[in-house]
């Protein structure tokens, strides 16, 4: 029986997505060959890296508003570099709002100056800083809008004139936005897109070509948009798993259907969460995420307890991570409301029982 998957990522993908990327790698829409054994070059794949590119403009309302969007390699984490190779030149404003926004300023710091403009390390970054002032001379401000470790998520985006730099990783679709208050975003396909292997980068053109180095090709955001995001042989199967999701979402109703899906998910679990004496929260209220509802137990004494009971229901994958502890629910797009019903109902048993 298919667990109630919620691990942090990779992650849970719908079941249709999985089943015609399977059938896809025996053979390609009765083409007589595999997805993974033809040319990137061939008329199927080049319409599948069309469709996949089309799709995120589409459904992020950012047609013809001068973005390309792009899938590259190397994950978020070579955009924490690549995103300072292309934009910095003199100095940049970051907001560290936990492990992955630290990750990449000190890959920006190899770039130019950079300044933490707000941090919320103090409390073990259980929430996200607001009111701080973001200069006018920044070549870019860079945030996180969703923090999968600790389980905040930034709910109004700051004001400001200065390009913005945001890493959407773990909630990119989830959740309706003007997405042109952006001028790059970026996301590993792993959380709410695909499997791992390919990173989402969606870019304002106009952005580009300022900083005065010698960018290497692979590290171009313009080369890849002069080569259709086939500068070198793409991750075929990441891709192509990436645009079924996408068509996934868009059949569903867009990312409109889906937050109100994700907000009826995340209300559930939070309302448990504060009635339940035997859990409380880690995040504060106002920036806990949508995305991964990060909790403890009360009494440690019970976790063996329960432990087995979430597993014995078929829940997999709510660990939290190291640095939290405790438990960590994620529940991307995929992710079922009965899912997040089962552990609730555990969660409740637990009460009912101790
Ligand atoms: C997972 C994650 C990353 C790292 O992604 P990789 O694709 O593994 O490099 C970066 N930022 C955020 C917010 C993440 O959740």
């Amino acid at each position: 029986m298919k667990k109630h998957n919620f691990s942090a990522g990779p992650c849970i993908l719908p079941q249709e997505v999985m089943r015609k990327a399977a059938e896809a790698v025996i053979e390609l829409d009765g083409i007589g060959l595999s997805l993974i054994e033809i040319s990137h070059r061939s008329t199927e794949f080049v319409a599948i890296m069309d469709r996949a590119r089309s799709l995120v403009l589409e459904l992020m309302g950012l047609e013809n508003k001068g973005y390309q969007a792009l899938f590259l390699q190397g994950g978020a984490s070579m955009e924490f570099l690549m995103a300072a190779y292309n934009l910095l030149e003199t100095k940049a404003g970051y907001v560290n709002t936990g492990a992955w926004s630290a990750k990449a300023i000190k890959e920006a710091k190899l770039f130019g100056e950079v300044i933490e403009l707000a941090s919320s390390e103090d409390k073990n970054f259980n929430y996200i800083p607001k009111g701080y002032t973001i200069p006018d001379d920044l070549d870019y401000l860079h945030l996180t809008s969703n923090n999968t470790i600790f389980g905040t998520q930034i709910k109004e985006f700051p004001k400001t004139n200065v390009s913005v730099v945001c890493d959407m990783s773990s909630d990119i679709f989830s959740r309706q936005m003007d997405f042109s208050q952006f001028d790059l975003i970026y996301a590993g396909a792993q959380k709410n897109m695909g499997p791992a292997g390919t990173t989402l980068v969606v870019v304002k053109e106009d952005i580009l070509g300022k900083v005065s180095r010698q960018i290497p090709s692979m590290l171009d955001y313009k080369v890849h948009i002069s080569k259709d995001s086939m500068f070198n042989t793409p991750p075929v199967f990441p891709v192509y798993v990436s645009m079924l999701t996408l068509q996934w979402l868009k059949d569903l109703g867009g990312i409109a259907a889906i937050e109100e899906l994700n907000e009826k998910k995340a209300r559930l679990i939070y309302s448990e969460i504060e009635l339940n004496p035997l859990f409380k929260g880690f995040a504060a209220k106002e920036d806990r995420s949508n995305m991964n509802a990060t909790f403890n137990l009360t009494d440690d004494s019970l976790k063996e307890r329960f432990d087995a009971m979430w597993k014995e229901a078929g829940i997999s994958g709510v660990n939290g991570h190291r640095s939290v502890g405790g438990y960590r629910a994620s529940m991307y797009n995929a992710l079922s409301l009965e899912s997040v019903g089962t552990l609730v109902d555990v969660m409740s048993e637990l009460e009912r029982k101790a």
